[in-house]
């Protein structure tokens, strides 16, 4: 993969809240997030705050939180060697995913598109899902139309999952805006709708929802080289066969089996809510060959 050093990195498409603590106490613990030895079951989720049914934080912030200061990280990604900093790659990504969204959601669902910042965090940081921290890996936020990351999650995936490999960081934050495009075309509401009425298939309908999100960002993969900055300079000058064989892996290495044999448990499907990893490999790679978003169907009309 190669990055093209004319782009301009947008970072009025992300809103640097490292730094900023985040840890204000007032909010709803996330169901299951952290104390599970860092990186486990929430990875990459949607997260969705549970206690009372609702969105309580959101109503509590008036639907805003706070926002950081993005003035350094500006300065920062307009320099030169811009591309050599993490920060400033991946806010190139997010202006990737999210210039490729804009033509294809009216091309292909015929609705536009609503931006969505992701939000850069360490440690903690108050949504309106919920008060959250790293452990719980990125996510997105329904309640706020966010993206969450703390850019160290990257470190965690290689050390902890074995998933190394530059191109593993887009295909995770295209995870989370297949999430936000989820969002847009009402399929998260009426999955949870779903959930509601049907408890017990519950964990089968997340896994759906997330195998989406992961075939939504083999879409995006597909169309990337397509995608350019406002200016009109393509954002990446190249992307390998080997960087989609990263994101394969990476599909692979997040699986639900694959995270409970490292963590030395038992596998059992049941409990599986983002997909086994030959699930996640294959939905992935779906979005790939097609290129079409249209052709993530993987809730087979059941929604
Ligand atoms: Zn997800």
């Amino acid at each position: 993969m190669e990055l093209n050093e004319n782009a301009r990195v947008d970072t009025g498409q992300v809103d640097d809240r490292r730094g900023s603590g985040g840890g204000g106490g007032m909010g709803i613990p996330i169901p299951g997030g952290g104390g599970r030895g860092g990186i486990v079951g929430l990875i990459i989720a949607v997260l969705v705050a549970l206690v009372g049914g609702g969105f309580g934080l959101n109503a509590m912030n008036g639907g805003g939180a706070e926002s950081g200061d993005n003035t350094s990280l500006t300065q920062k990604c307009s320099a030169d060697d811009a591309l050599k900093q993490l920060d400033c790659r991946n806010t190139l990504y997010v202006n990737s995913i999210q210039a490729y969204w804009r033509t294809a959601l009216p091309e292909r669902f015929g609705q536009q598109y609503q931006p969505s910042k992701t939000v850069f965090f360490s440690q903690g940081v108050n949504t309106g899902c919920g008060q959250a921290d790293s452990g719980v890996g990125p996510f997105y936020c329904p309640a706020d139309d966010l993206v969450y990351i703390d850019l160290t999650f990257y470190q965690t995936l290689a050390d902890q999952l074995g998933a190394e490999g530059e191109f593993a960081q887009p295909y995770v934050l295209a995870h989370e805006y297949g999430h936000h495009v989820q969002d847009l075309l009402g399929t998260e509401a009426q999955m949870r709708r779903q959930q509601q009425r049907d408890p017990d298939s519950a964990n089968a309908l997340s896994v759906k929802l997330e195998l989406q999100a992961d075939c939504y960002a083999g879409a995006w993969a597909k169309n990337a080289t397509g995608t350019a900055d406002e200016q009109g300079q393509k954002i990446f000058k190249s992307i390998t066969e080997q960087d989609i064989a990263q994101a394969i892996d990476t599909a692979e290495k997040i699986g639900d089996d694959a995270i409970s044999k490292r963590a030395n448990r038992p596998v059992n499907p049941d409990e599986f809510t983002h997909g086994s990893s030959e699930q996640r490999k294959q939905w992935f790679t779906k979005g790939y060959t097609t290129g079409d978003p249209k052709s993530c169907d993987t809730f087979g009309g059941s929604l």
